[in-house]
């Protein structure tokens, strides 16, 4: 684990700190309440790939006080097209060593943290429970499952996206923020059976990731800044980059789903 922190005090801001936000500070809805907000949280970043790249830039611009970013691989020369936290001379490096020093060089105001590892179930567990917030920028149905399922057992916000050619979706739960995360459907409740994960595309472009991962720091920002305009719990917005198209849609906790149903019926039977 490699780390790189501030010892600025976390209830007032430096010199520095005053001019990097100035922006935010004069923004409406942000102001120098929300940037200690977002000062004082913890997210996790699990992927700092085609989504995560994006996304650790402008959370790092935004002033997410204490980011960690997990990812076991290396960069490689074929995935700079989209991976735009890296050069073709970090090649062969740890991808969230080389994203730790990047988003620093960018906000060197927060603290950055990199682990270089694979999560396992039990590693998820102990990890996620020092977060806030869990930002799913993986690019496989198995580990992004992994990281649902227990972001619902231990009640955190969990946001996730995911891309296919020039379409993407993006969905936010809102386990930790809702006071009764019994009652919310769960990812499963969309599927009769979870999905499996299919044979990794070839072809990408690297605007479709670098879009949906802005999204999803933006709606990081407003879920961490309490904002009520934000993608809201059962609703998936759907993004369709080739007709230029985004939808919003709901949908409704399946009274069968085979993960949170037991739990359902154990309320009921304390009724
Ligand atoms: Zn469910």
């Amino acid at each position: 684990m490699s780390q790189n922190s501030n010892s600025s005090n976390l209830e007032k801001f430096t010199k520095e700190e005053e001019l990097f936000y100035d922006k935010h500070f004069a923004f409406p809805r942000f102001g120098k309440d929300g940037q200690q907000s977002l000062k004082k949280s913890s997210i996790l970043v699990v992927g700092a790939g085609g989504l995560g790249s994006p996304a650790l830039f402008y959370l790092a611009g935004a002033g997410v006080g204490n980011i960690t970013i997990v990812d076991s691989d290396c960069v490689e020369l074929g995935n700079l097209q989209r991976q735009i936290l890296y050069g073709v001379s970090d090649v062969g490096k740890p991808k969230a060593q080389v994203a730790l020093e990047r988003i620093q060089k960018q906000n060197a105001w927060i603290s950055v943290t990199s682990l270089v590892e694979r999560l396992d179930a039990t590693r998820t567990r102990e990890l996620i429970a020092n977060y806030d917030l869990i930002v799913d920028c993986t690019d496989n149905l198995t580990s992004k499952f992994l990281l649902h399922d227990e972001c619902y057992r231990q009640k955190k916000n969990f946001i996730t996206a995911s891309i296919f050619h020039l379409s993407g979706q993006l969905l936010s739960f809102h386990y930790k923020t809702s006071s009764a995360t019994v009652d919310l459907a769960c990812w499963h409740c969309l599927w009769k059976q979870t999905p499996k994960d299919n044979p990794p595309a070839n072809s990408i472009i690297g605007t479709t990731p670098g879009i949906v991962g802005v999204l999803q720091a933006q709606e990081v920002i407003k879920v961490l800044l309490h904002w009520k305009n934000r993608l809201q719990h059962q609703e998936m917005l759907t993004i369709n980059l080739s007709a230029l198209e985004f939808l919003k849609i709901k949908w409704h906790k399946n009274p069968t789903c085979h993960f949170c149903r037991i739990k359902i019926e154990s309320k009921d039977n304390h009724k």
